[in-house]
């Protein structure tokens, strides 16, 4: 067993029934907080789940230096009172280490862990038209019937590196970030590679250059990052937090991201130079990603973007020593915040150090991996370690993993050619009751994904129960419904800077995935009234068959 997963005694394995009512895929904080609703809802059923733990992207992401960038009293499930009460955080922003620990504490609680099937991943999903079933199949050469099937499979889950040439010769380690080993690596002084500069990166490289003997990051594109001055979490703030955490977790749900922190309500524009430079130093010097929130146009209007990242550039040329280490460290070619904005312990004061270096791969691309390291440009480097820090197949690749096949055999790749299109982020068109959690079409990826997980669970299991009330057996995204939704998500992602970067958010990291941009960035608050209001109109833009919609659509 892992050290830091489930070291909990064996459990109690419940009966693992060949037909169910739900299948679940997936034991991140998704996962867990579903087996406890379905549960309460008396509902059979059962969870797959690759990793050998609970955790999700808290159980694969070990790299150095991994943890939130949402503050820990609010990166947490807020469904137990108890729980938010007694569970105490030991930082402003949680490692790691503590986050999953937070994990596996849930799954004792509430004792979740006899529900999942560990070491279990699903390799395919048939939906059986005539039965209104999903045929699933795992990777243990079983099949189970369920009714529905629940993705509870994570937006960032599916790592993916590059396919240099030559990578098979290397006589050195490799790792990714997003399936670090377990027990560690031991990085003491040797030479290590680490290929790009995004949240994982940038997380992991002031950890790992006071390991190494000597290490070079190979950058494509610079990132904006804030430091986020994590610090020891005082009794006086949890304290306050913990005595007004009904209202505060109600606000945050009502917000644009889901956090509960002042959001200014002043453009960048409307104020001296003077004015501007002093809010942006407080929120640099208050750290964190909030530092996005300075002025309330930051993601929308260019010119008020732009004194946000020149701001930065300003910090990172003051922080960087060498200057033409600086210049290649500060971003230029796209708006401040459209890649997802990072959150830093050390990052830029780490290129001051002797034992590192920086290599623009724009000027001296990755030509091939070799026995010995890598070329670049015209260099070759010589490595004991190569870790990619270069990502994921973001919010579909884990899907498209799957073999999911809709009504008529219509499989998800193809009705996803063009890029991921469904209704609310909770289904779509053609694959009837499979819902997904935090889904593309919903805010996800641009909240606090513990707000948008509850809030999408709590949906997905609201409905369960109303379907069941009237014994409707099929709810299918309409064509239409789904069609008005995602022109309204290109709508409003349109009106944003979003849409410039070439980011993961647009597929962009991918070389042939479609460029479309992925999550719904109309607000976590607005999100959530429009999916109440589906629900209340009896699941507006779903078409529901079996039980009492056939008696309905009789009646008509
Ligand atoms: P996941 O945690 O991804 O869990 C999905 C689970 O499904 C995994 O355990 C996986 O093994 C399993 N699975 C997938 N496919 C299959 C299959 N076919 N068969 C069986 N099992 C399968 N969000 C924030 O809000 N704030 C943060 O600070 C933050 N930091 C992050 C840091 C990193 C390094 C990463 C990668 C993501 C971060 N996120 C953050 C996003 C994070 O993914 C979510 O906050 C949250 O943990 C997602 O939970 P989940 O259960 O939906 O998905
Ligand atoms: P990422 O943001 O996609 O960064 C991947 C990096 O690898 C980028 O710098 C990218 O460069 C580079 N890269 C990709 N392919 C490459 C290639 N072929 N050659 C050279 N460089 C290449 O991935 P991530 O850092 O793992 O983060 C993913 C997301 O997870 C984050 O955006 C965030 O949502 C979440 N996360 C959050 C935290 C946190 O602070 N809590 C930490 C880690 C992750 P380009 O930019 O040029 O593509």
């Amino acid at each position: 067993m892992d050290a830091q997963t489930n070291d909990a005694p064996a459990v109690r394995q419940e009966a693992r029934p060949a037909q169910v009512d739900v299948v679940v895929v997936g034991a991140g904080f998704s996962g867990l907080y579903l087996i406890l609703k379905l549960r309460k809802l008396g509902l059979s059923f059962r969870v797959f789940e690759a990793g050998s733990g609970v955790g999700g992207t808290w159980y694969w992401n070990r790299y150095p230096g991994a943890r939130c960038d949402v503050e820990s009293m609010q990166y947490s499930y807020s469904f137990d009172e108890d729980l938010q009460q007694e569970w105490k955080w030991s930082e402003t922003f949680a490692p790691q280490p503590e986050i999953l620990d937070y994990a596996n504490h849930v799954a004792d609680r509430f004792d979740l862990r006899r529900s999942i099937e560990f070491e279990t991943r699903v390799t395919a999903a048939h939906y059986d038209a005539a039965a209104r079933r999903w045929r699933v199949e795992t990777d243990r050469g079983e099949a189970v019937s369920a009714r529905f099937c629940i993705m509870a499979t994570g937006c960032l889950s599916a790592p993916r590196a590059p396919e240099f040439p030559g990578l098979e010769s290397f006589r050195g380690e490799t790792y990714h970030t997003g399936a670090w080993p377990h027990e560690g690596v031991d990085l003491s002084g040797k030479r290590v590679a680490v290929i790009g500069t995004g949240s994982s990166a940038i997380q992991a490289i002031p950890v790992i250059a006071k390991e190494a003997g000597h290490l070079t990051v190979f950058q494509r594109t610079p990132n904006y990052s804030i430091p986020a001055r994590t610090k020891p979490l005082t009794p006086e703030y949890e304290a306050e937090w913990k005595s007004n955490y009904a209202e505060r977790r109600e606000i945050a749900r009502h917000t644009a991201v889901g956090n509960y922190y002042d959001r200014s309500k002043l453009s960048a524009l409307d104020v001296s130079d003077e004015e501007r430079e002093r809010i942006f130093k407080d929120r640099w010097a208050v750290g964190g990603t909030r530092f996005m929130t300075a002025f309330k146009d930051l993601a929308v209007n260019q010119a008020a973007n732009d004194t946000a990242a020149d701001f930065v550039r300003r910090q990172i040329r003051e922080i960087v020593k060498d200057p033409a280490t600086a210049e290649l460290l500060a971003a230029k070619d796209y708006p401040i915040g459209t890649k997802r904005i990072c959150a830093d312990s050390g990052y830029f004061e780490t290129y001051n150090r002797p034992n590192v270096r920086l290599v623009d791969i724009n000027a001296h691309p990755i030509r091939e991996i070799t026995a010995e390291g890598l070329v670049a440009g015209e260099e070759a480097h010589g490595f004991d370690v190569i870790v990619f820090a270069t990502g994921f197949d973001a919010m579909t690749g884990t899907l498209l993993r799957i073999d999911i096949r809709g009504r008529g055999g219509e499989t998800l790749a193809d009705a996803w050619e063009a890029g991921p299109r469904t209704y609310l982020g909770l289904m779509t068109a053609g694959f009837p009751n499979m819902f997904m959690i935090t889904g593309p079409g919903s805010p996800s990826v641009l909240s606090n994904m513990m707000v948008s997980i509850e809030q999408h669970v709590d949906w997905v299991t609201d409905c369960l129960d109303w379907l069941r009330d009237r014994g409707v057996e099929e709810m299918e995204a309409t064509l239409e419904a789904q069609d008005a939704w995602v022109e309204h998500g290109n709508e409003v992602a349109y009106k944003t800077l979003y849409p410039s970067a070439a980011s993961w958010y647009m597929g962009a990291n991918i070389e042939g995935k479609p460029r479309v941009f992925m999550p719904y960035i109309g607000g976590v608050g607005v999100y959530r009234e429009k999916c109440d209001a589906v629900a209340a109109a009896g699941y507006e833009g779903f078409r529901l068959a079996g039980g009492a919609a056939d008696k309905e659509a009789a009646a008509d």
